[in-house]
């Protein structure tokens, strides 16, 4: 009894510790939102940690294109660490298909965002549905985690960004 509530202990201090760290490192990423929209593109940032080290860190190429800031840090810390078993993504707004792809194929299994893609514009997506039906089915598991604490202070970026485009 005393070892099964000290395994329970041992497991929420653990939880806490991951927490701070991604709180840590998705603050990271939503600074790189901001540095984004700041050279006026769209206000996606993104970083990759592994181990405790950043193997990459990125943000958005000018819209529209094909270089979006997670494919960027991804293909980036895959260039510099080689198969991404262990690694996490961090990115202010929710990953589009194509870089949740670019993520499950590099290895890397964890994805860490602040704005899920129902709380902006559809038109930012492939699609404007919701995709994690779509992630339980894949081959091997891909983890998504929603820090909430976050996402108003990277909501705030994107919504700036869209005061500027107004047309
Ligand atoms: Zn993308």
């Amino acid at each position: 009894m005393l070892q099964l509530l000290y395994d329970n202990y041992e497991k929420h201090q653990l939880k806490k510790f991951m927490q701070a760290d991604d709180i840590t490192y998705l603050k990271q990423a939503i600074a790189n939102s901001r540095k984004s929209k700041e050279q006026g593109n769209f206000p996606a940032g993104a970083i990759v940690v592994n181990d405790g080290k950043i193997l990459a860190s990125e943000i958005s190429s000018p819209y529209p294109g094909l270089f979006h800031a997670d494919s960027k840090a991804v293909t980036q810390a895959f260039k510099n660490a080689g198969v991404l078993t262990g690694a996490t993504l961090y990115i202010g707004l929710e990953s589009c298909l194509m870089c949740i792809g670019v993520a499950y194929w590099s290895g890397l299994r964890r994805i860490v965002y602040a704005v899920p893609k129902t709380k902006v514009s559809g038109s930012y997506y492939e699609t404007p549905q919701d995709t994690n039906k779509l992630l339980q089915t894949f081959n091997e598991k891909l983890e998504t985690t929603h820090i909430t604490e976050l996402e108003q202070e990277a909501l705030k970026v994107i919504k700036e960004w869209e005061k500027q485009h107004e047309s």
